[in-house]
Protein backbone atom coordinates (compact mmCIF):
# COMPACT_ATOMS: atom_id res chain seq x y z
CA UNK A 1 0.00 0.00 0.00
CA UNK A 2 1.26 3.55 -1.19
CA UNK A 3 1.48 6.41 1.50
CA UNK A 4 -0.51 9.47 0.68
CA UNK A 5 1.39 12.03 2.60
CA UNK A 6 0.65 16.11 2.13
CA UNK A 7 3.59 18.55 1.79
CA UNK A 8 3.21 21.98 1.52
CA UNK A 9 5.46 24.91 1.61
CA UNK A 10 6.32 28.16 0.93
CA UNK A 11 6.96 29.59 -2.78
CA UNK A 12 10.06 28.35 -3.32
CA UNK A 13 13.62 29.62 -2.95
CA UNK A 14 16.26 26.88 -2.05
CA UNK A 15 16.65 24.09 -5.22
CA UNK A 16 15.39 21.14 -2.97
CA UNK A 17 11.80 20.72 -3.21
CA UNK A 18 9.80 19.68 0.28
CA UNK A 19 9.55 16.74 2.09
CA UNK A 20 6.33 15.83 3.94
CA UNK A 21 6.62 17.23 7.17
CA UNK A 22 7.00 15.43 10.70
CA UNK A 23 4.67 16.61 12.95
CA UNK A 24 4.84 15.77 16.59
CA UNK A 25 1.20 15.07 16.69
CA UNK A 26 -0.90 16.38 19.53
CA UNK A 27 -4.31 14.97 19.69
CA UNK A 28 -6.92 17.51 21.19
CA UNK A 29 -9.74 16.79 22.95
CA UNK A 30 -13.19 15.78 21.29
CA UNK A 31 -15.78 17.99 19.90
CA UNK A 32 -18.93 17.85 22.68
CA UNK A 33 -21.16 14.83 22.07
CA UNK A 34 -23.76 17.57 21.10
CA UNK A 35 -22.38 19.90 18.29
CA UNK A 36 -24.54 23.47 18.33
CA UNK A 37 -24.58 26.02 15.71
CA UNK A 38 -25.73 29.22 17.61
CA UNK A 39 -26.66 31.23 14.50
CA UNK A 40 -28.61 28.55 12.70
CA UNK A 41 -30.02 27.52 16.38
CA UNK A 42 -29.15 24.05 15.02
CA UNK A 43 -27.53 20.98 16.76
CA UNK A 44 -25.92 18.02 15.73
CA UNK A 45 -24.84 14.85 17.79
CA UNK A 46 -22.14 13.21 17.46
CA UNK A 47 -21.72 9.94 16.20
CA UNK A 48 -18.26 8.16 15.32
CA UNK A 49 -14.62 9.00 13.81
CA UNK A 50 -14.72 9.29 9.98
CA UNK A 51 -11.11 10.04 9.74
CA UNK A 52 -8.34 11.79 10.06
CA UNK A 53 -6.41 14.39 8.17
CA UNK A 54 -3.23 16.63 8.66
CA UNK A 55 -5.59 19.81 10.52
CA UNK A 56 -8.84 18.18 10.25
CA UNK A 57 -10.69 15.09 12.06
CA UNK A 58 -14.18 14.10 10.70
CA UNK A 59 -16.82 13.02 12.39
CA UNK A 60 -20.35 11.36 11.13
CA UNK A 61 -23.09 13.33 12.70
CA UNK A 62 -26.90 13.29 12.97
CA UNK A 63 -28.57 16.55 12.70
CA UNK A 64 -31.99 17.22 14.39
CA UNK A 65 -34.34 15.12 11.03
CA UNK A 66 -31.61 12.42 12.19
CA UNK A 67 -29.79 12.35 8.87
CA UNK A 68 -26.50 11.76 8.84
CA UNK A 69 -23.84 14.20 7.50
CA UNK A 70 -20.07 14.42 7.73
CA UNK A 71 -18.81 16.95 10.22
CA UNK A 72 -14.88 18.25 10.11
CA UNK A 73 -13.55 19.67 13.29
CA UNK A 74 -10.34 22.29 13.19
CA UNK A 75 -9.45 22.78 16.69
CA UNK A 76 -8.67 26.88 17.39
CA UNK A 77 -5.53 26.29 18.90
CA UNK A 78 -4.72 25.30 15.88
CA UNK A 79 -5.20 28.40 13.99
CA UNK A 80 -3.19 30.58 16.14
CA UNK A 81 -0.90 31.38 12.96
CA UNK A 82 -2.34 33.86 10.59
CA UNK A 83 -1.19 31.52 7.68
CA UNK A 84 -3.09 28.77 8.95
CA UNK A 85 -6.71 31.10 9.66
CA UNK A 86 -5.98 32.32 5.80
CA UNK A 87 -5.68 28.40 4.62
CA UNK A 88 -8.41 27.46 6.00
CA UNK A 89 -10.58 30.55 5.35
CA UNK A 90 -9.41 29.95 1.94
CA UNK A 91 -10.34 26.28 1.98
CA UNK A 92 -14.12 26.81 3.27
CA UNK A 93 -14.52 30.18 0.45
CA UNK A 94 -13.28 28.00 -2.42
CA UNK A 95 -15.14 24.54 -1.05
CA UNK A 96 -18.39 26.87 -0.57
CA UNK A 97 -18.71 28.18 -3.77
CA UNK A 98 -18.51 24.64 -5.77
CA UNK A 99 -21.79 23.12 -6.52
CA UNK A 100 -21.66 19.45 -8.36
CA UNK A 101 -22.80 16.07 -7.94
CA UNK A 102 -18.76 14.69 -7.99
CA UNK A 103 -17.90 17.14 -5.68
CA UNK A 104 -18.30 16.55 -1.71
CA UNK A 105 -21.18 19.40 -1.13
CA UNK A 106 -20.48 21.97 1.94
CA UNK A 107 -23.27 22.24 3.91
CA UNK A 108 -22.51 24.80 6.14
CA UNK A 109 -19.86 26.38 8.83
CA UNK A 110 -20.26 27.96 12.73
CA UNK A 111 -17.64 27.61 15.48
CA UNK A 112 -18.18 27.76 19.18
CA UNK A 113 -15.59 28.82 21.78
CA UNK A 114 -12.90 25.51 20.72
CA UNK A 115 -13.64 24.97 17.47
CA UNK A 116 -14.53 25.34 13.50
CA UNK A 117 -17.28 22.72 12.80
CA UNK A 118 -17.89 22.06 8.67
CA UNK A 119 -21.24 20.10 7.92
CA UNK A 120 -20.20 17.90 4.75
CA UNK A 121 -22.25 15.71 2.61
CA UNK A 122 -21.41 12.07 4.14
CA UNK A 123 -19.36 9.58 1.71
CA UNK A 124 -20.12 6.79 3.41
CA UNK A 125 -18.03 4.42 1.46
CA UNK A 126 -15.17 5.60 2.01
CA UNK A 127 -12.20 6.59 -0.42
CA UNK A 128 -10.78 5.06 -3.41
CA UNK A 129 -7.23 4.62 -1.47
CA UNK A 130 -9.18 2.20 0.57
CA UNK A 131 -10.96 0.34 -2.08
CA UNK A 132 -7.90 -0.07 -4.38
CA UNK A 133 -6.43 -1.34 -1.13
CA UNK A 134 -9.07 -4.41 -1.34
CA UNK A 135 -9.65 -4.77 -4.73
CA UNK A 136 -5.31 -4.38 -5.65
CA UNK A 137 -6.57 -2.67 -9.50
CA UNK A 138 -9.79 -2.30 -11.06
CA UNK A 139 -11.03 -3.71 -14.32
CA UNK A 140 -11.64 -1.45 -17.35
CA UNK A 141 -15.32 -0.43 -17.17
CA UNK A 142 -14.98 0.29 -13.39
CA UNK A 143 -12.06 2.69 -14.25
CA UNK A 144 -13.90 4.58 -16.91
CA UNK A 145 -17.03 4.89 -14.56
CA UNK A 146 -14.57 6.56 -11.51
CA UNK A 147 -12.56 8.49 -14.39
CA UNK A 148 -15.36 9.83 -16.07
CA UNK A 149 -17.08 11.40 -12.92
CA UNK A 150 -13.59 12.46 -11.48
CA UNK A 151 -12.97 14.43 -14.96
CA UNK A 152 -16.44 15.78 -15.01
CA UNK A 153 -15.87 17.37 -11.63
CA UNK A 154 -12.16 18.96 -12.08
CA UNK A 155 -13.43 20.45 -15.62
CA UNK A 156 -16.53 22.33 -13.31
CA UNK A 157 -13.89 23.21 -10.71
CA UNK A 158 -11.52 24.51 -13.83
CA UNK A 159 -14.78 26.23 -15.15
CA UNK A 160 -15.08 27.73 -12.12
CA UNK A 161 -11.22 29.10 -11.48
CA UNK A 162 -10.41 26.50 -9.34
CA UNK A 163 -7.27 24.23 -9.15
CA UNK A 164 -7.49 21.41 -6.72
CA UNK A 165 -3.78 20.80 -6.05
CA UNK A 166 -4.15 17.67 -4.29
CA UNK A 167 -6.23 15.01 -6.58
CA UNK A 168 -5.39 11.72 -4.85
CA UNK A 169 -7.08 8.48 -4.03
CA UNK A 170 -7.45 9.47 -0.59
CA UNK A 171 -9.41 12.60 -1.44
CA UNK A 172 -11.82 10.97 -3.81
CA UNK A 173 -14.56 9.87 -2.17
CA UNK A 174 -17.28 7.27 -2.12
CA UNK A 175 -21.25 8.12 -1.84
CA UNK A 176 -23.61 5.38 -0.91
CA UNK A 177 -24.71 4.50 -4.47
CA UNK A 178 -20.42 4.11 -4.92
CA UNK A 179 -20.31 7.53 -7.07
CA UNK A 180 -17.20 9.89 -7.22
CA UNK A 181 -17.06 12.78 -4.84
CA UNK A 182 -13.98 15.02 -4.81
CA UNK A 183 -12.78 16.00 -1.57
CA UNK A 184 -10.61 18.05 0.74
CA UNK A 185 -9.65 21.76 -0.72
CA UNK A 186 -7.16 22.66 1.74
CA UNK A 187 -4.41 22.99 -0.90
CA UNK A 188 -6.92 24.33 -3.55
CA UNK A 189 -6.44 27.97 -4.98
CA UNK A 190 -8.30 30.40 -6.68
CA UNK A 191 -7.11 31.79 -10.23
CA UNK A 192 -8.21 35.54 -10.13
CA UNK A 193 -6.69 36.71 -12.94
CA UNK A 194 -6.51 35.37 -15.95
CA UNK A 195 -3.33 33.74 -16.82
CA UNK A 196 -1.96 34.02 -13.46
CA UNK A 197 0.64 30.99 -11.88
CA UNK A 198 0.74 30.03 -8.75
CA UNK A 199 4.21 29.48 -7.15
CA UNK A 200 3.49 27.72 -3.89
CA UNK A 201 5.23 24.10 -3.91
CA UNK A 202 2.55 21.68 -2.53
CA UNK A 203 0.78 18.21 -3.01
CA UNK A 204 1.55 14.48 -2.12
CA UNK A 205 4.79 13.36 -3.53
CA UNK A 206 3.31 10.25 -5.97
CA UNK A 207 0.78 12.62 -7.47
CA UNK A 208 2.88 16.33 -8.11
CA UNK A 209 3.19 17.52 -11.15
CA UNK A 210 7.33 17.99 -12.53
CA UNK A 211 6.33 22.15 -12.95
CA UNK A 212 5.32 22.56 -9.37
CA UNK A 213 8.62 21.20 -8.40
CA UNK A 214 10.91 22.20 -11.17
CA UNK A 215 9.76 25.44 -12.50
CA UNK A 216 8.92 27.12 -9.85
CA UNK A 217 10.43 30.30 -11.58
CA UNK A 218 7.30 30.07 -14.32
CA UNK A 219 5.01 29.01 -11.17
CA UNK A 220 2.19 26.13 -12.09
CA UNK A 221 -1.73 26.40 -13.29
CA UNK A 222 -4.79 23.91 -14.01
CA UNK A 223 -2.39 21.37 -15.78
CA UNK A 224 -1.32 20.02 -12.44
CA UNK A 225 -4.48 18.44 -11.94
CA UNK A 226 -4.48 17.19 -15.47
CA UNK A 227 -1.04 15.74 -13.86
CA UNK A 228 -2.76 13.64 -10.66
CA UNK A 229 -5.96 12.65 -12.70
CA UNK A 230 -2.79 10.63 -15.09
CA UNK A 231 -1.41 9.55 -11.95
CA UNK A 232 -4.81 8.38 -10.93
CA UNK A 233 -5.64 6.88 -13.89
CA UNK A 234 -2.35 4.68 -13.84
CA UNK A 235 -2.78 3.60 -10.23
CA UNK A 236 -6.51 2.32 -10.54
CA UNK A 237 -5.57 0.30 -14.02
CA UNK A 238 -2.16 -0.90 -12.81
CA UNK A 239 -2.25 -0.76 -8.78
CA UNK A 240 0.21 1.41 -7.91
CA UNK A 241 1.18 4.70 -8.51
CA UNK A 242 3.60 5.29 -11.09
CA UNK A 243 6.86 7.20 -9.98
CA UNK A 244 6.36 5.45 -6.27
CA UNK A 245 9.64 4.22 -4.43
CA UNK A 246 10.24 4.20 -0.48
CA UNK A 247 12.62 7.84 -0.78
CA UNK A 248 10.45 10.88 -1.13
CA UNK A 249 13.34 12.39 -3.08
CA UNK A 250 13.67 9.40 -5.24
CA UNK A 251 10.18 9.75 -6.07
CA UNK A 252 10.85 13.51 -7.53
CA UNK A 253 14.12 12.38 -9.18
CA UNK A 254 11.54 9.73 -11.39
CA UNK A 255 9.07 12.64 -12.03
CA UNK A 256 11.67 14.91 -13.16
CA UNK A 257 13.21 12.19 -15.70
CA UNK A 258 9.46 10.81 -16.42
CA UNK A 259 10.41 7.26 -15.37
CA UNK A 260 8.11 4.98 -14.78
CA UNK A 261 7.00 1.62 -16.56
CA UNK A 262 3.93 -0.27 -17.39
CA UNK A 263 4.46 -4.04 -16.24
CA UNK A 264 4.73 -6.58 -18.82
CA UNK A 265 0.96 -7.76 -18.77
CA UNK A 266 -1.23 -8.16 -21.88
CA UNK A 267 -4.69 -7.70 -19.99
CA UNK A 268 -3.24 -3.74 -20.04
CA UNK A 269 -5.02 -2.32 -22.79
CA UNK A 270 -2.55 -0.61 -25.71
CA UNK A 271 -5.43 2.61 -24.60
CA UNK A 272 -5.20 3.03 -21.91
CA UNK A 273 -1.28 3.27 -21.80
CA UNK A 274 -1.31 5.48 -24.60
CA UNK A 275 -3.54 7.95 -22.90
CA UNK A 276 -1.92 7.26 -19.33
CA UNK A 277 1.76 8.49 -21.58
CA UNK A 278 -0.18 11.71 -23.09
CA UNK A 279 -1.20 12.68 -19.70
CA UNK A 280 1.92 12.37 -17.99
CA UNK A 281 3.78 14.72 -20.09
CA UNK A 282 6.29 17.28 -18.45
CA UNK A 283 5.16 20.17 -20.68
CA UNK A 284 2.34 21.09 -18.90
CA UNK A 285 0.74 23.21 -22.29
CA UNK A 286 1.80 20.03 -23.83
CA UNK A 287 -0.93 18.07 -21.88
CA UNK A 288 -4.26 16.94 -23.59
CA UNK A 289 -7.23 18.70 -22.38
CA UNK A 290 -9.96 17.14 -19.83
CA UNK A 291 -12.36 17.42 -22.66
CA UNK A 292 -9.85 15.70 -25.09
CA UNK A 293 -9.10 12.78 -22.09
CA UNK A 294 -12.48 11.92 -22.11
CA UNK A 295 -12.59 11.37 -26.16
CA UNK A 296 -9.55 9.23 -26.10
CA UNK A 297 -10.41 5.56 -27.83
CA UNK A 298 -9.70 3.98 -23.91
CA UNK A 299 -13.42 6.31 -23.08
CA UNK A 300 -15.03 6.27 -26.49
CA UNK A 301 -14.63 2.46 -27.67
CA UNK A 302 -14.99 0.38 -24.54
CA UNK A 303 -18.28 0.05 -21.99
CA UNK A 304 -18.64 3.07 -19.23
CA UNK A 305 -21.19 1.22 -16.55
CA UNK A 306 -23.98 3.80 -15.48
CA UNK A 307 -23.52 2.79 -12.23
CA UNK A 308 -20.53 0.41 -9.40
CA UNK A 309 -22.41 -2.05 -7.17
CA UNK A 310 -21.40 -1.42 -3.87
CA UNK A 311 -20.13 -4.77 -3.78
CA UNK A 312 -17.39 -3.51 -6.16
CA UNK A 313 -15.78 -2.49 -2.24
CA UNK A 314 -14.33 -5.84 -2.19
CA UNK A 315 -14.77 -7.70 -5.66
CA UNK A 316 -15.02 -7.77 -9.27
CA UNK A 317 -18.44 -6.34 -10.27
CA UNK A 318 -20.10 -8.26 -13.13
CA UNK A 319 -21.09 -6.36 -15.66
CA UNK A 320 -22.70 -8.69 -17.92
P1 LIG B 1 -7.53 17.13 5.96
O1 LIG B 1 -7.91 18.40 5.23
O2 LIG B 1 -7.14 17.40 7.38
O3 LIG B 1 -6.55 16.28 5.21
P2 LIG B 1 -9.75 15.54 4.97
O4 LIG B 1 -10.79 16.46 4.44
O5 LIG B 1 -8.88 14.85 3.97
O6 LIG B 1 -8.88 16.28 6.08
O7 LIG B 1 -10.47 14.44 5.87
C1 LIG B 1 -9.74 13.51 6.65
C2 LIG B 1 -10.40 12.13 6.59
O8 LIG B 1 -11.77 12.18 7.04
C3 LIG B 1 -10.50 11.55 5.18
O9 LIG B 1 -9.35 10.87 4.81
C4 LIG B 1 -11.70 10.63 5.31
O10 LIG B 1 -11.34 9.38 5.89
C5 LIG B 1 -12.62 11.35 6.27
N1 LIG B 1 -13.62 12.19 5.54
C6 LIG B 1 -13.44 13.46 5.11
N2 LIG B 1 -14.55 13.95 4.51
C7 LIG B 1 -15.47 12.96 4.56
C8 LIG B 1 -16.84 12.84 4.11
N3 LIG B 1 -17.46 13.86 3.50
N4 LIG B 1 -17.48 11.67 4.33
C9 LIG B 1 -16.84 10.64 4.96
N5 LIG B 1 -15.57 10.70 5.40
C10 LIG B 1 -14.88 11.83 5.22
Amino acid sequence: PQKEELVADKPKRSNSPPLPRQNAKVTPPSPPKIIIDQQRNAQYVRIGLLGEGGFARVYEVKDFRGARQACKVVTKSSLKTKKAKTKLYAEIKIHKSLSHPNIVLFKDCFEDEDNVYMTLELCPNRSLMDMLRRRRRFTDPEVRFLMVQLIGACRYMHTNQVIHRDLKLGNLFLDAGMNVKVGDFGLAALIENPGERKKTICGTPNYIAPEVLFDTANGHSFEVDTWSIGVILYTLVIGRPPFQTKEVKAIYKRIRDNEYEFPNDSSISIHVQELIQQILTPDPSKRPTLHQIVDHQFFTEGTVPSRLPSTAHDSVPDFS
